[in-house]
């Protein structure tokens, strides 16, 4: 590679984003990532520059960033879709192709981004991004610089290490800082431009799995984790990423790892190891206490009050860890403990949506809510409802993590619960996330004065709701997104891992 004489360097800017947890119902195809939902459909060209703006997104933080370190940009392709099993091969292939065609026709280029999750599987690609990495590779050469920026729950590959000349991950989950990290990644990729040369880089896995609930960064041992990774960088000069890994995704590399880039060998050697260490001693505090549904009804009815509302954390369905957001576990519990000024949401489920805007606001009805996913122990919840209030599914979010996301989720609707009138639960036509409290307020309840938030997420929630929420409890009810890895039937990972902290071995 060159060194560019001028500031200004010629950067394809490109993305493909998917969390895979192969065990979840579903797949991803191409309609999923053609589809705006929270984020932006499959946009190309110019467009992509537009699309992005002005969300907390990776590629938009880079973008930004790029452009004011004095680059000039050539937009590829980006894409998404919501966590889910598999990629089908058809969307893979397509997407991918896509991306390397407009790349091909870029001419005299000095770098490529990409804004990449890297968990995702395909259907006939285990390591997915290392793919994707690994092709576009081979179309540059070795002369172009290739980085990406990864999402917290990367699970990082050798080949993906191999592939590109430098990996920038989130270190915040809540993902707050998906733009700053975007940013990030274009200062490294800008030091390497000025200076003409490689860094040096470094990498370790580890040999145990943790849940996802208590990778929080809010919450030890994260939170003193991502500290001294702060320090490391200014003692060592380095950019240090850690990935607490998606540990739903079954293949020979998922897990956890720490990794980083830097001017001197020794000294990014140095602060990746010091890393490790402190990982690797902190295995027993990754540990999360977990209620069950009754349970955390329970305790939240006598906790929770308006001003200080209790928030149930529906872990295992969560939609942004492959659940569709669909089981009725924790329903059941809030209507059946008959529960004061709760709301439940969001329940994907498009018939019901659709079944509340024909039937108008004020209708009482029989439903047949969500539990239509084939979830082992679970199935829908039957009940007369009133429909209490509509919404289009259109509107902005506004808390630390979502801000600026145009949210597009179909008909909503809220419910009211006949048989326990304390029990509200908002409806949705498209998955997401219950994590920003906009959600709500599109149907007309304030989050703040409930007393009960049952929210379909595992973490992401606490950015916009931990701040007005009494305590949160994080529930386990039945659902794909299993908090505990231990319990999946995991078939291809390699063998020796724990799978949780100080849990069984995986034998094989
Ligand atoms: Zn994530």
């Amino acid at each position: 590679m060159d060194r560019v004489e001028s500031a200004r360097a010629r950067i394809a800017v490109g993305g493909i984003q998917h969390e895979t947890n192969t065990f979840a119902p579903l797949k991803a195809t191409l309609a999923d990532f053609e589809q705006a939902d929270a984020w932006p459909g499959l946009t190309t060209g110019p467009a992509l520059l537009e699309a992005v703006k002005g969300i907390n997104l990776p590629a938009a933080g880079f973008i930004d960033e790029a452009r004011s370190l004095g680059h000039e940009l050539v937009p590829l392709l980006w894409c998404s879709a919501q966590p889910s099993a598999h990629v089908t091969r058809d969307a893979f292939e397509f997407i991918v192709q896509g991306l390397l065609a407009r790349l091909a026709q870029a001419r005299s280029l000095d770098a490529v981004y990409l804004d990449l999750h890297g968990a995702m599987v395909a259907e006939h690609i285990e390591d997915a991004d290392g793919e994707v990495l690994a092709r576009v590779r081979k179309l540059i050469g070795p002369g172009v610089l290739l980085v990406a920026s990864l999402d917290f729950h990367a699970n990082v590959s050798a080949r993906m290490v191999e592939q590109a000349d430098g990996l920038v991950s989130f270190r915040s989950y809540p993902h707050v800082d998906m733009a700053d990290t975007g940013a990030r990644t274009a200062r490294l990729l800008d030091r390497m431009l000025r200076t003409g040369s490689r860094l040096a880089s470094a990498w370790h896995g580890f040999e145990f799995l943790t849940g996802i609930p208590s990778q929080c960064s809010f919450i030890e041992p994260c939170r003193g984790i991502y500290r001294l990774l702060g320090e490391l960088e200014q003692r060592h000069d380095a950019v240090l990423s850690f990935t607490p890994g998606f540990p739903m995704a079954d293949f020979d590399e998922c897990g956890m790892a720490v990794f980083g880039y830097g001017g001197e060998a020794r000294e990014v050697a140095g602060a990746v190891e010091a890393l490790r260490a402190s990982i690797a001693d902190s295995e027993r505090d990754f540990a999360l206490e977990l209620y069950a549904p009754d349970d955390a009804v329970a305790r939240a009815k006598q906790r929770g009050e308006p001003g200080a509302p209790v928030v149930l954390a529906d872990t295992q369905d969560n939609p942004g860890a492959g659940g569709n957001g669909d089981t009725t576990g924790l329903l059941a519990a809030l209507v059946q403990q008959r529960a004061h000024e709760a709301t439940l949401g969001l329940l994907i489920d498009a018939q019901s949506a659709e079944r509340a805007h024909q039937a108008g606001q004020g209708a009482r009805l029989a439903f047949t809510l969500g539990g239509r996913s084939g979830i082992v122990g679970d199935g829908p919840f039957a009940g007369e409802f009133t429909v209490e209030r509509l919404g289009d599914g259109r509107f902005t979010c506004s808390g630390p993590m979502f801000k600026g996301f145009r949210m597009n989720l179909g008909p909503m609707a809220l419910l009211r619960s006949r048989a326990a009138p304390g029990v509200r639960v908002a409806l949705a036509t498209r998955k997401c996330q219950a994590a920003d409290q906009e959600m709500l307020r599109h149907l007309g309840v304030e989050p703040r004065r409930e007393r009960i938030l049952a929210l379909k997420s595992s973490v992401h929630f606490r950015a916009d709701f931990e701040p007005i929420a009494r305590e949160v409890l994080v529930v386990k009810a039945p659902g794909p997104a299993l908090a505990d890895p231990a319990e999946f039937r995991w078939t291809k990972l390699r063998k020796g891992v724990r799978l949780r902290p100080l849990g069984p071995v995986y034998q094989g």
